[in-house]
C-alpha cells in the first residue's frame, strides 16, 4: 500500500485530539496537511474559545484549522423544512414505555462534512469516483483506555491512524502534557443539549454558561413533541422527546452531580462517540413511543 500524500487530523476539540494537534505543532509527531474541525454550530462558548486558542497556536506549524460544517443541528432540528437528523433524546411513550432515539447527529454533522472536505482536498469531490490508491491519513484521537473505539475507515479513501495507540498514550498522559503547555482547561467537546451529558456535566453548564443552559432548556421545550419537519408532515410523535434521562423538562430536574472530581466522559468525536451508532433514518412515527426509536 502507498504512502498517504494527504494526512490530517480529526479534530474534535477535546482533549486527545487538542492533545495530538499539540504534539504536531511541537514536532512530535508529523505534521498534518489540515486539522479538521466539524461544527455543528451548538458548541458550548468555552469550546469555541478554546479552538480559536488552537487555530493561533497551529498556526505557529502553519497547520491550518479547517471549520467544516453541515448545519447547526439546533436550528435544524427546529426547522419544519429541515430533514430531521436523529439526535440521541430520551422518549417516554404514551403509556410510559421508555427509549432512545436513534443517534444520526454524529454521522450527518461531524463525519459526512469531514468526508466531503477530504475528498474535496484529495481532488474528488462528491459525486466524482475517488480512484484505487488515492488515499488520505486520518489521525483520530483515541488514546489507550480507550483502544475499543479504534476503528477502520468505512471509505477506501482514507485511513484511520491513530497516533497515540503508537504511543501508548492514555487519557492521562495527554492531560499532563496538555497542562505540560497551559492547555489544562481543554473542554469537553459536545453539543450544548446533547443528551449524553450526566447529571455532572448538566450542573456545570448550569453554573458556568447560564446562557448555554437556558438555551438547552428551551430546546428541550421546543422539541417536545418530536421533530418538527414530521409534526408539519401531520406524523405527531406518539410520545415525548427529553434532553434529560429522567425524562421531565430539564429546568425542572434535580441534578445530582457526583461530589468527588471524576474524569469527564469523553466528548463527542467524530469517530469517537462511546455511544453506539444508529442505522440510517428510520420511519417517523413508527410504532412505539417516538420516531426513530430503540430501547434505552
Ligand atoms: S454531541 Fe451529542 S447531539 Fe451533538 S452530534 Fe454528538 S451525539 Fe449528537
Amino acid at each position: 500500500m502507498s504512502a498517504p500524500a494527504h494526512r490530517y487530523l480529526s479534530l474534535g476539540a477535546g482533549v486527545q485530539s487538542s492533545c495530538l494537534l499539540l504534539l504536531a505543532v511541537r514536532g512530535e509527531i508529523p505534521t498534518f496537511d489540515a486539522a479538521v474541525f466539524a461544527d455543528t454550530g451548538w458548541e458550548p462558548t468555552a469550546v469555541y474559545a478554546h479552538l480559536r486558542r488552537l487555530e493561533r497556536l497551529a498556526a505557529t506549524a502553519g497547520i491550518p484549522v479547517v471549520r467544516v460544517s453541515a448545519g447547526n443541528i439546533r436550528a435544524d432540528a427546529l426547522d419544519p423544512a429541515h430533514r430531521f437528523a436523529s439526535m440521541p433524546l430520551f422518549t417516554l411513550g404514551p403509556g410510559g414505555e421508555r427509549g432512545m432515539a436513534r443517534r444520526q447527529c454524529t454521522s450527518e454533522y461531524k463525519i459526512r462534512p469531514i468526508k466531503v472536505e477530504v475528498r474535496r482536498r484529495l481532488g474528488y469531490p462528491h459525486p466524482t469516483r475517488v480512484p484505487a490508491g488515492v488515499v488520505a491519513e486520518m489521525a483520530i484521537g483515541i488514546s489507550v483506555d480507550e483502544i475499543g473505539r479504534a476503528r477502520d475507515a468505512d471509505v477506501a479513501y482514507m485511513r484511520n491512524v491513530f497516533p497515540l495507540l503508537d504511543l501508548g498514550w492514555r487519557r492521562g498522559d495527554c492531560l499532563a502534557y496538555l497542562t505540560e503547555h497551559s492547555l489544562s482547561d481543554t473542554p469537553r467537546s459536545a453539543c450544548v443539549g446533547c443528551p449524553y451529558r450526566t447529571d455532572t456535566e448538566w450542573a456545570r453548564l448550569r453554573q458556568d454558561d447560564p446562557a448555554g443552559w437556558d438555551d438547552a432548556v428551551a430546546f428541550d421545550a421546543a422539541i417536545r413533541h418530536g421533530s418538527a419537519r414530521a409534526n408539519a408532515a401531520g406524523h405527531p410523535l406518539r410520545g415525548q422527546f427529553f434532553l434529560h434521562r429522567q425524562r421531565i423538562p430539564l429546568d425542572e430536574v434535580t441534578l445530582r452531580p457526583r461530589q468527588q472530581e471524576q474524569p469527564d466522559a469523553p466528548g463527542c468525536g467524530p469517530w469517537t462517540c462511546p455511544h453506539p451508532e444508529s442505522p440510517p433514518e428510520t420511519a417517523h412515527g413508527a410504532a412505539g413511543a417516538a420516531q426513530s426509536e430503540v430501547r434505552d
